[in-house]
């Protein structure tokens, strides 16, 4: 955050006092839009909320646009996630109140060595030291989803298995280590950027996970792409002299 003092003292100020009056919307009948008054039970929504008030500390004060940068690029964003009927909110309403319905992502850890080299440093000021620690602590606390009946989201507890989900959850770790060293915009940036089209790609009945899910566990039943090998001399070797 900049030398000068924010505005509001914490997020639940900036969400009382700010955000609960900007967006006005209409939450209490049967809607496609959904609310939660307790939105400080869910971790997703503290951490979303958190990372605009941040990013709108820094971005009101320039008279440039910053705000209505914030409002477009950030802010919108969040919002959509948190009113949307499949996110955090989903069990929750205005008239019945908060319900406790969602839990953690379901996560089976992957066998010791796997991912950790007892000799690799972890990088100075990183908070995790593996991309398990950080789908085990961090990850799966954020992303709760409905994922244990059928469903429109997909999750594998043995993500590990699939070179998708270790490829991406590695670079989704590392961009957030960075990522978090940016005090106001970052953890927006991370999420908007990084981590939603991520768990979008990975949720996705059609991807990786297409033929796991939680209660039935994991099931190999993908494998590479089927290549033939090209003929030979297709394609030129810059290294080869000829
Ligand atoms: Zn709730
Ligand atoms: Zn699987």
């Amino acid at each position: 955050m900049s030398d000068e003092q924010p505005k509001f003292a914490n997020v639940a100020a900036f969400v009382e006092d700010y955000i609960g009056n900007v967006y006005q919307r209409q939450v209490t009948d049967l809607s496609d839009t959904v609310w939660c008054q307790e939105w400080w039970r869910h971790v997703e929504a503290v951490a979303r909320l958190d990372a605009l008030w941040r990013a709108w500390e820094q971005l009101h004060r320039d008279e440039r646009g910053g705000l209505s940068h914030w409002l477009l690029e950030h802010a919108d964003h969040h919002m959509k996630r948190l009113f949307d009927p499949r996110g955090p909110f989903k069990y929750c309403s205005v008239r019945n109140g908060h319900m406790d319905m969602i839990g953690p992502l379901p996560l089976k850890s992957p066998p010791g060595g796997l991912f950790v080299d007892e000799d690799d440093e972890r990088p100075e000021g990183w908070i995790y030291r593996t991309v398990v620690e950080f789908v085990e602590n961090y990850l799966s606390m954020i992303y709760q989803r409905q994922v244990t009946d059928l469903s429109d989201t997909v999750w594998c507890p043995e993500w590990w298995r699939h070179q998708e989900a270790v490829v991406r959850l590695d670079a989704l770790w590392r961009a957030w280590e960075y990522h978090r060293q940016n005090p106001s915009t970052g953890l927006s940036m991370w999420f908007l950027k990084h981590a939603d089209p991520h768990m979008a790609q990975l949720f996705d009945p059609k991807g990786p996970f297409k033929y796991c899910n939680a209660r039935g566990g994991h099931q190999s039943n993908l494998s590479p792409l089927p290549i033939t090998l090209p003929v030979q001399g297709l394609f030129t070797d810059p290294e080869d002299p000829r």
